[in-house]
């Protein structure tokens, strides 16, 4: 055993594809047989099984795409995205894979929005080889030294986080009629994420900030890197998804603010560069800021540079993951998200919340792959998500045109919290 794929491969291979001549008994495969033509019938035959284009809404190419979903989340999506009719490619580690195409990938983020009260809730791919991945356990990250020593630099820099700063960038990105992946506006919102965050950098010459293209959609990441002024090689990652989205009906046209979603964690994440700026504080290792795109149509954004950093050996030293925070919907501040996470790092991320800030730490799980910490997690990357409320007391509005600061009193005095807290991180881990 310990590649339960390629037998589901196998059995799927020889129920569907009536021609088929290959039959060779399944141990072969451990013994070096090719089995890429097994592989290359078993998705011809599942291809051929996929619904009709009547679920494909949104514009733009439609081109095949993978998908890994949880086992469990499966039947509860049920009608609302028709898995449980659609034949699995792979199965492994919970996890099973499915071809579709890009234009039902909207749905999909929809179903799993409705069902299970998730912003993503899979994984997409352009490739069933990188799909693949997702049937092994994530590998566990290094094991690092984490300490709180830095009360001479923390709460100086906490002390300027500033609430109208960051209703300022929360109404800047929401007055964008979304942040589609593909859509125009959801290019120009990234791009003027990459703009601001140049402005608030001007005249440091350790930052940068740099747009990733993506291949199959035109919204771009967006990196802005604080180089390290003694190991510079050593990177902490904070990111937030940049994109939006509303419903699966409106595609590039839809009305989809995203002011909790996230422009609340972006918001967060720029809060923490302005005051890096302000205060003169160099890192010793490398701070890497991100905006990622296309979070909310499988993680495809962070993906990519999770999987590029493992593939170079980058040294990430841990990645924090803001993911909706100015939504006050439970009797605790912030939420530790105890699944897809590192244990180690979550306990040092509630260490730093009770060392620098009086606010009360809840926990809660959010399922499989719901924001983008999981593709640093699935990459061997320690990986932490504080989050707005318990998972299911969270804003409600998300995924719609009514996602906007109202829903949050018009202000952003739940998300500052996390801004502080994300100071904390990266001074602590950057020493
Ligand atoms: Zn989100």
């Amino acid at each position: 055993m310990g590649r339960p794929w390629l037998f589901f491969a196998v059995s799927f291979a020889l129920s569907l594809s009536a021609g088929l001549s290959w039959a060779a008994p399944d141990q072969e495969f451990d013994q070096g047989v090719d089995h890429k033509p097994v592989l290359e019938a078993a998705v011809a035959a599942a291809g051929s099984l996929l619904p009709a284009a009547s679920r494909a809404h949104a514009k733009g190419d439609d081109v095949p795409v993978w998908i890994s979903v949880a086992d469990k989340d499966v039947s509860v999506l049920g009608e609302a995205f028709g898995l449980p009719d659609r034949p699995v490619i792979l199965q492994g580690a919970g996890v099973s894979i499915y071809q579709a195409r890009t234009a039902e990938l909207d749905e999909l983020s929809e179903a799993m929005h409705q069902k299970l009260h998730k912003c993503g809730g899979f994984f997409a791919h352009s490739t069933l080889e990188a799909a693949k991945a997702d049937l092994e356990p994530a590998p566990a990250a290094a094991a690092r030294a984490l300490t709180i020593d830095q009360g001479a630099v923390v709460p100086a820099m906490v002390a300027l986080a500033d609430e109208p700063s960051i209703t300022k960038t929360i109404t800047r990105l929401a007055s964008f009629k979304n942040r589609y992946y593909r859509s125009k506006t959801g290019t120009e919102s990234s791009r003027w994420i990459g703009e601001h965050w140049k402005e608030l950098s001007q005249g440091r010459t350790d930052m940068s900030v740099s747009l990733l293209k993506h291949s199959g959609w035109t919204q771009e990441s967006v990196i802005l890197t604080v180089t390290g002024s003694a190991e510079p090689e050593k990177v902490v990652v904070l990111g937030g998804h940049a994109d939006s989205i509303a419903g699966w009906y409106g595609g590039e046209d839809a009305t989809a603010p995203g002011a909790d979603d996230n422009a609340s964690g972006i918001a967060a994440l720029t809060e923490t560069i302005r005051i890096i700026v302000a205060t003169g504080y160099r890192p010793k290792k490398t701070l890497k800021f991100m905006a990622y795109a296309a979070e909310e149509v499988g993680l495809r954004g962070s993906q990519e540079i999770a999987a590029s950093f493992k593939k170079d050996g980058v040294a990430v030293q841990g990645a924090f993951q803001l993911d909706m925070t100015n939504f006050n919907g439970s009797a605790e501040d912030i939420f530790l998200i105890t699944d897809h996470t590192n244990d180690a790092q979550n306990a040092f991320v509630g260490k730093l919340v009770e060392t620098y800030t009086s606010y009360k730490l809840g926990r809660t799980a959010c399922g499989y792959a719901c924001s983008d910490h999981a593709s640093w997690t699935k990459n061997g990357f320690a990986a932490s998500f504080p989050f707005e409320a318990k998972f299911g007391e969270d804003n409600k509005n998300i995924h719609t045109a009514q996602d906007t600061l109202a829903q949050s009193g018009g202000h952003s005095k739940h998300a500052l919290k996390f801004a502080k807290l994300a100071v904390a991180y990266a001074v602590e881990m950057a020493k």
